[in-house]
């Protein structure tokens, strides 16, 4: 069976007219030979009655203590929702559909409520349902322990589920819908000139995806990746092609190539970040102190990043809400620390980066035109990282938007 797997998110579901052009968009990938299965995000975001944050504002100002058992049973009623209204809106357009929850599909996770991995798809009830003729709707978001317990996959955790579908179906594709018009080059809520890139490869975007993109996410890129499955990101409002994610090695194949002639693919950030200053001793005890230091952060459960070393002086990053807690763990170890909160990351993703001499120069003269501070700076073979501060953020995404040339 030439399986497709195609994926609404919320903004995708929240009418009858919306759910009516989504099942246009399954029944022609049917007329187009393929079979397709379906997976639902809730429908709608915040504020919206089925929403799952509307869901978890139900609970979370009065009842703090909901063990995260229950709390991921709340959380999955929103893709049941949602599943079942877009199998009945495929039914009574003429065409047999089946809703399967996560369990019901054999999304089967590790026991980690809130953030669950996926550990198997035992898919035999959508082959079962597809092979009887059904259309298959699956709820994302969800799955089920071995033992039966209900789980959530994260924020975003609808992508996964559709990656380990088309993994565990061998799908043709797994079409992630959404309301962009694919990839783009940047958040086009920040950048009005962002352009939708028609190929980026697997390593590009889970590149962009961990630096902030949310657009797809990272372990569904991880997921597809494994076993070569092309995702594309496309809009539930229009019909334009949308971004096809596929190996590098596919895109060379073509005549013109295309991920090479691009040193930069696309900017992307994070905000809501730490930047911490510790003074050390450069020799002796300093360096038993500075041992002493991460093993600390470490046993305190805080994660670290954008980690600079120098002699005398070690820079990182914490998230903010965790701020306080590691000036803390900091002191009791003997350390003052410098702290800038409110900083954002903001970073450039190209795969044609790797070796390219003067881009780290282009960043630098990008942001220094538009008076941006640069709090730290980072690299590796396909990512730059500048941290400014958060009132900067967007004009730094703007910025090296422009520097890049990505809006032609
Ligand atoms: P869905 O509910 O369909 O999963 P998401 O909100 O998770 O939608 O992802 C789509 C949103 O991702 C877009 O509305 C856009 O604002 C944001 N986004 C951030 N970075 C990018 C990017 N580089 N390309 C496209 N969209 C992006
Ligand atoms: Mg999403």
């Amino acid at each position: 069976m030439k399986y497709i797997v195609l994926k609404f998110g919320g903004t995708s579901l929240v009418s009858p007219e919306l759910r009516e052009r989504v099942a246009g968009k399954i029944i022609a990938a049917k007329d187009e030979g393929y079979v397709p299965v379906v997976v639902v995000s809730a429908i709608g975001r915040e504020g919206d009655p089925y929403a799952t944050d509307t869901l978890i504002s139900l609970v979370k100002q009065t009842y703090h203590d909901l063990p995260a058992r229950e709390m991921d049973m709340l959380m999955s009623c929103g893709e049941i929702i949602s599943g079942v209204v877009m199998a009945a809106t495929l039914q009574a357009m003429g065409y047999p559909a089946v809703f399967l929850t996560g369990a019901q599909a054999g999304i089967i996770t590790d026991r980690n409520y809130s953030g669950a991995r996926i550990l198997q798809v035992q898919a035999k009830n959508v082959t079962r349902y597809t092979q009887e003729g059904y259309i298959v709707v699956v709820a994302g978001f969800q799955g089920t322990t071995e033992d039966g317990e209900i789980t959530t996959l994260g924020r975003g955790g609808s992508d996964t589920t559709a990656a380990a579908l088309g993994v565990a179906l061998n799908a043709v594709y797994v079409d992630i819908y959404t309301d962009v018009d694919g990839i783009m080059t940047a958040d086009p809520r920040i950048v009005a000139e962002a352009k939708a890139l028609e190929v980026i490869t697997y390593d590009e975007i889970c590149h962009l995806a961990h630096e902030g993109a949310k657009v797809v996410h990272p372990r569904a890129v991880e997921i597809a990746m494994q076993k070569s499955i092309p995702l594309r990101v496309r809009s539930t409002f229009s019909d334009s092609p949308g971004t096809l994610v596929t190996n590098s090695g596919e895109v060379y194949k073509g005549t013109i190539d295309i991920t090479k002639d691009r040193i930069v693919t696309g900017i992307t950030y994070i905000s809501g970040i730490a930047q911490f200053i510790v003074r050390i001793g450069a020799t002796g005890e300093g360096l038993k102190q500075q041992r002493r230091m991460f093993r600390a952060l470490a046993l305190a459960g805080i994660s670290i990043d954008f980690i600079n070393i120098l002699p005398e002086v070690v820079l990182f990053t914490v998230k903010d809400d965790v701020a306080e807690k590691a000036v803390k763990v900091l002191e009791n170890t003997g350390y003052m620390s410098e702290v800038i909160t409110g900083c954002a990351k903001v970073s450039a993703v190209g795969a044609g980066m790797s070796g390219v001499p003067g881009v780290i120069a282009d960043i630098v003269e990008a942001l220094t035109k538009d008076d941006i501070q640069i709090l730290q700076c980072n690299d590796s073979h396909t990512t730059v990282w500048v941290l400014v501060r958060r009132e900067e953020m967007e004009k730094a995404v703007r910025a090296l938007h422009r520097q890049f040339k990505l809006d032609q």
